[in-house]
């Protein structure tokens, strides 16, 4: 269900109320609120096909981008001897993590799956990946680093 129309008016932006997950590839429950009229409605989604999305710190949601995810670990193993199904594998963890979730994941715990995957196959893809974040300032992403790593992040 990509795009959930509000029953009341027709916009398209609903925030979830409420999920109540089942066995993976059974329908998902949701309370949805649309953003728009405040209507209240439920919708039954498929686990395959949800929308999949990221939670932000600031609790705006940014629809899960499979390829930019891909993208980012990429550059962080570039040059580095890490095979590219070990970076599907990857990928895939935090998609299902996602989908277990109720199709929503908060951008912290994207950064901590990466960050723990990425130290379990190149200690250097780690590190740069990790450099990354530092720069780009995503303080919870810092937050997670450091609980992981306070040794090997002050070093960055
Ligand atoms: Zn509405």
């Amino acid at each position: 269900m990509a795009h959930v129309l509000c029953p009341n008016c027709g916009h398209q932006g609903s925030r979830v109320l409420e999920s109540r997950g089942s066995e993976e590839g059974a329908a998902v429950r949701r309370r949805r609120q649309c953003s728009k009229c405040e209507h209240r409605f439920t919708t039954y989604e498929r686990c395959e096909h949800q929308p999949l999305f990221v939670i932000k710190r600031d609790g705006r949601r940014q629809p899960f981008d499979r390829e930019k995810l891909r993208g980012g670990l990429e550059r962080a193993s570039h040059k580095r001897p890490v095979p590219p199904e070990a970076i599907d594998a990857l990928v895939d963890r935090i998609e299902s993590a996602a989908v277990r979730s109720g199709g929503e994941i908060r951008a912290a715990r994207v950064g901590e799956m990466c960050l723990g995957g990425l130290r379990r196959i190149d200690q250097v893809a780690y590190l740069q990946f990790a450099a990354v974040y530092r720069q780009l300032g995503v303080e919870d992403v810092q937050a997670e680093l450091d609980r992981l790593t306070p040794e090997m992040t002050s070093k960055l």
